[in-house]
């Protein structure tokens, strides 16, 4: 396959029409999309066109079996007006690991760093400038090819959209631990990024929510005993001084950001561990007064404080204070900028 990108730009860009220090992530749209189609067990024709419409036979196998899975991971603007991502090739990874699990083809992974570089450099005046804004960018793949039978599709795209994501203002939230669905069991699709997984957390939130709370807490779902995950991001606890996060036990999202994160305190000086962690540990250390910081972490919030665990049976509070975790967010977010110094080699200019 040539890995030439095959450029068509549109006649006038619709980024004039939008107010980019007002826009909510995932509602408006950049004006090109990057295509490449898996037919013949190859990748073909990668191109940057006019996002529009595809025309969808209504037998596409993502309709009916679920073969469909995505990234997400936001695009910057350095000091002096570069593009810049973050850690494109964890991404790229980490779709292809997703990719195995569904039984979908592998895409070069050279070619998805490229061709987020091209897309975003295309794409730059939708960047966001104002503090904590990005342009969201969502590389997906999913199975097209029309046919009604349990096997894996012969036909695929892979694409690249673009949403510009307004100044995210952290709330406090408050988790919801479930201990009736579960998002992910040992062996299943959960370290995934499978789309199937969000359908299947839907409800459950819906239901969180309607208690008044913001997010779900995840439990194992054998006990619902051991933490996983916090609605759509990893999850870190400060105890007497040291941070824990579960480790990833083959039912949790392996989040660029958690590694990231990981990296930072360590760096800081502080010690990390995974390992699992049981939910009666938290309520004992919040007990006892040696719970110090909670918080979640992903692409699209970065660090989500958190003020209160509960259910039908418990209400745990947490410390106000979150002196660590605001740290970590300002470090992480100043490199995203180049506000602070790159030292982990993470930013990838787009041009
Ligand atoms: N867990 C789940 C289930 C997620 O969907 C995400 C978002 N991709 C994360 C964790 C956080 O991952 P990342 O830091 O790569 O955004």
């Amino acid at each position: 396959m040539t890995s030439e990108i095959k450029i068509s730009k549109v006649k006038e860009s619709k980024v004039t029409q939008v107010d980019l220090d007002n826009v909510t992530m995932g509602f408006n749209f950049t004006d090109h999309m990057f295509v490449c189609d898996y037919t013949n067990g190859e990748w073909q024709n990668p191109r940057i066109e006019a996002l529009n419409l595809i025309p969808t036979h209504p037998a596409a196998m993502a309709l009916h079996y679920g073969q469909a899975i995505f990234e997400g991971m936001k695009a910057t603007k350095g000091q002096d007006g570069t593009p810049l991502l973050f850690r494109p090739d964890q991404n790229a990874k980490r779709l292809n690991f997703s990719a195995d699990r569904m039984g979908m083809p592998q895409f070069p992974e050279d070619l998805f760093v490229e061709a987020l570089k091209q897309f975003t450099a295309i794409e730059k005046d939708w960047i966001p400038t104002k503090e904590g804004s990005a342009l969201y960018l969502r590389p997906f793949m999913y199975a097209d090819e029309p046919f009604i039978g349990m096997r894996a599709a012969t036909s695929y795209k892979f694409i690249i959209l673009g949403s510009p994501a307004g100044p995210f203002f952290s709330k406090k939230i408050k988790l919801f631990a479930e201990n009736k669905y579960v998002r992910a069991v040992n062996g299943g699709t959960g370290e995934a990024k499978a789309a199937g997984n969000y359908a299947a957390a839907i409800r459950p939130t819906e239901y969180a929510k309607a208690k008044g709370y913001d997010q779900v807490l995840w439990l194992d779902a054998q006990d619902f005993e051991y933490i996983q995950e916090v609605g759509t991001m990893n999850i870190f606890f400060k105890i007497e001084g040291k941070f824990i996060t579960p480790d990833l036990s083959g039912s949790i999202l392996a989040g660029i950001t958690r590694m990231s994160v990981i990296d930072l305190l360590r760096d800081k000086g502080f010690e990390v561990t995974e390992r699992p962690i049981k939910l009666t540990e938290i309520k004992e250390a919040s007990a006892n007064g040696t719970l110090e910081e909670a918080f979640g972490v992903g692409t699209a919030v970065g660090i989500a404080m958190i003020e209160e665990i509960g259910n039908d049976d418990f209400t745990l509070k947490l410390p106000a204070e979150n002196p660590v975790s605001n740290m970590v967010n300002d470090t992480l977010n100043a490199i995203k900028v180049q506000k602070a110094e790159d030292k982990f080699g993470w930013i990838v200019e787009a041009k």
